[in-house]
């Protein structure tokens, strides 16, 4: 991994932790893990808690929060949707666009996650565009194909400064919360591909700035073979992160 690219290590609570919960975990989070200029931590509460999270964290700049959803309109009557500018209003500087669950639970299109991604980038977010594959396009030799079509419809839709701003996620569709993660050398091979359609799009130099995260059955004991894998630039954790004892091993695996 290039010098330049600070490892992103990332939590993503999935639909868990509510308010009290989330100012329960961070008094436990901000003992077991000290802060680390060398490292960026993301966590994405539910967007219910963000504003719990940032009051608990009003002494720990170095941790962002972001939220795991926007809509792409900025209000209107869009019941149940929550909009990047009000994320943005709540504290949340980060947001996830396509994460498997928004594509295969909900149904999101790559169009959708576009849309989303470039209102985040509007609204003054950073969106992590999660990229993956399922079980089925693997075994058809399929990998490549599909995490492309999924990143370039991202990058159509932004602006060249927000396409470099972007983070990227690659998590196999088959690895989140499974219990099987990807091995080190699949996880490289993905974010090889990932980095060159970026140099394609951004320029090496520009491409070679962008974290890209591997998402899928992180736990502290794989957390530091994944990262050191080549282009593996950061980690986003699911179940794993909601324990804070345990991700904060992972937030400091490696360093
Ligand atoms: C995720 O939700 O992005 C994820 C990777 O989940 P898990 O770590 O539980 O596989």
């Amino acid at each position: 991994m290039a010098a330049v690219r600070k490892p992103v290590i990332a939590g993503n609570w999935k639909m868990h932790m509510g308010p009290v919960a989330t100012g329960e975990f961070f008094a436990a989070f901000a003992r077991a893990y000290q802060p680390d200029a060398g490292r960026t931590i993301i966590f994405f509460p539910p967007a219910i808690s963000v504003t719990a999270a940032r009051e608990a964290l009003r002494a720990r700049g170095d941790i962002a929060i972001g939220v795991q959803n926007t809509y792409w309109q900025p209000k209107g009557a869009f019941t149940g949707e929550v909009s990047a500018p009000m994320a943005r209003e709540a504290g949340a500087t980060y947001v996830l666009a396509g994460h498997s669950e928004r594509r295969h639970v909900f149904g999101e299109t790559d169009q959708d996650v576009a849309r989303k991604a470039r209102a985040a980038f509007d609204a003054g977010l950073t969106a992590v565009v999660c990229v993956g594959e399922t079980l089925d396009e693997r075994r058809a030799g399929r990998v490549d194909e599909v995490i492309l079509r999924q990143l370039d419809a991202v990058l159509e839709a932004l602006t060249p400064e927000q396409a470099a701003d972007v983070l990227v996620a690659y998590e196999p569709v088959w690895a989140i919360g499974t219990g099987v993660n990807a091995t080190p050398e699949d996880a490289a091979a993905a974010h090889g591909t990932l980095r060159r359609r970026l140099a394609e799009r951004l320029g090496g130099a520009r491409a070679g700035l962008v974290p890209i995260l591997y998402g899928g059955s992180v736990k502290p004991d794989n957390a530091g073979t994944l990262l050191a894998a080549t282009d593996v630039d950061g980690l986003l954790v699911g179940g794993a992160s909601l324990d804070p004892a345990g991700f904060a091993l992972i937030a400091a695996s490696g360093a």
